[in-house]
C-alpha cells in the first residue's frame, strides 16, 4: 500500500532527470560510486547506483577489492530501470569479465542509452581495478555498446597500443578506438606532462579539441570518474554528446581547481565547487598530517 500522512503536506516539486552509475565503491569517498553520486547531485540529476565491487581504499591506495556476484549487479540495474527509469548510464570499475558479460547483456536487453563507458583499469597509484583477464571483455563486450568512451592516455595504450605524446597521436588513437565500435570517443590528455589540458572528441568523421588551463596539483583522485559522471548527467538532462562533453569538461576543470589534500596521499577533486553555501576553505577540517 502507498504510504499516506506527512507526504501529503510536502510540496510537490518536479522530478529531476535520472542517471545510473555501474561502478565500484571507493571507501575513501573520492572516486568510484561516491564520486559519481556527488557529481550527479552537483550536476542536478538524481543519481542511482549498481555496485560491482567494494574497494578497500584510502588516499594512499587500493589494498583490496571484493566483487559482487554478476547476477547481483544485473538485478540492481533491472530494479531501478524497471521502476524509476534511467535517463543515462555510465560505467566505471567493472572488476571482472563475468561482471562485464552480465552488464553487457542487461544493458543491451534494457536498451539503456545513452551509455557512457569510462574504461577503468587501474587507480592513479597504479593499483589494479580489473582482474587481469577482464580487459578483453571490456574491449569486446562493453565498449561496442557505448555512446561514448572516455579513456585516459594509459587506458588508450592498453586498448590500442598507441603511446600518446602529441595531438596527432591523440587523433590516431581516437580512430583506432572508434573502430572498436563506440559512437563517440573522447581521448583525454589530462595526464600528459605539460601544456593545457587538451582532450580530443571524435565521432568517426570529425575531430573536436577541448582545451582548458591545467591546474598543477597531485590531488586529482577521482578525476576520470567525475568527468564521465558530469558528461552522463548532461546527457540525462537532454544535451547532445558535444554539449555534454563541453559541460563535463567545465565541471571537471572547476573540480580540479578546487581539489584538496586529504589523508596522507592523493586528495580528491572538489565535487562541491558549484554548491553555493559550501564553507570557505579556512572553515574546512585541517590536514591530519
Ligand atoms: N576506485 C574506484 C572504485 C574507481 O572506480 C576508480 C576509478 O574509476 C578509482 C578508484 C581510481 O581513481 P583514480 O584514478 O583517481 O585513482
Amino acid at each position: 500500500m502507498m504510504p499516506t500522512g506527512p507526504r501529503d503536506t510536502c510540496p510537490v516539486i518536479p522530478s529531476p532527470p535520472t542517471a545510473l552509475t555501474i561502478a565500484g565503491s571507493d571507501s575513501g569517498g573520492g572516486a568510484g560510486i561516491q564520486a559519481d553520486l556527488k557529481t550527479f547531485l552537483a550536476c542536478h540529476v538524481h543519481g542511482m547506483s549498481a555496485i560491482t565491487a567494494v574497494t578497500v581504499q584510502n588516499s594512499l591506495g587500493v589494498t583490496g577489492f571484493y566483487e559482487l556476484p554478476p547476477h547481483a549487479v544485473s538485478e540492481q540495474i533491472e530494479s531501478v530501470a524497471g521502476d524509476i527509469g534511467v535517463g543515462a548510464t555510465k560505467t566505471g570499475m567493472l572488476a571482472s569479465a563475468e561482471i562485464m558479460a552480465a552488464v553487457a547483456s542487461t544493458v543491451r536487453r534494457l536498451e539503456l542509452r545513452p551509455f557512457v563507458v569510462d574504461p577503468v583499469a587501474a587507480s592513479q597509484h597504479g593499483d589494479a581495478l580489473l582482474r587481469p583477464d577482464a580487459f578483453a571483455a571490456l574491449r569486446d563486450l562493453i565498449i561496442p555498446l557505448a555512446t561514448l568512451i572516455t579513456p585516459n592516455i594509459g587506458e588508450v595504450r592498453l586498448l590500442t597500443g598507441v603511446d600518446i605524446r602529441s595531438r596527432a597521436d591523440m587523433r590516431e588513437a581516437a580512430r583506432a578506438l572508434h573502430a572498436l565500435g563506440p559512437q563517440w570517443v573522447l581521448v583525454k590528455g589530462g595526464h600528459l606532462p605539460d601544456g593545457d589540458a587538451v582532450d580530443v572528441l571524435f565521432d568517426g568523421t570529425n575531430f573536436q579539441e577541448l582545451t582548458a588551463p591545467r591546474t598543477l596539483t597531485d590531488h586529482t583522485h577521482g578525476s576520470g570518474d567525475t568527468l564521465a559522471a558530469a558528461i552522463t548527467a548532461g546527457l540525462a538532462r537532454g544535451l547532445d554528446v558535444p554539449d555534454a562533453v563541453a559541460e563535463g569538461k567545465r565541471f571537471i576543470s572547476g573540480a580540479v581547481a578546487h581539489s584538496f589534500a586529504l589523508g596522507h596521499g592523493l586528495g580528491p577533486v572538489g565535487h562541491f565547487w558549484r554548491i553555493r553555501d559550501w564553507p570557505d576553505a579556512q572553515d574546512a577540517p585541517s590536514d591530519p598530517a
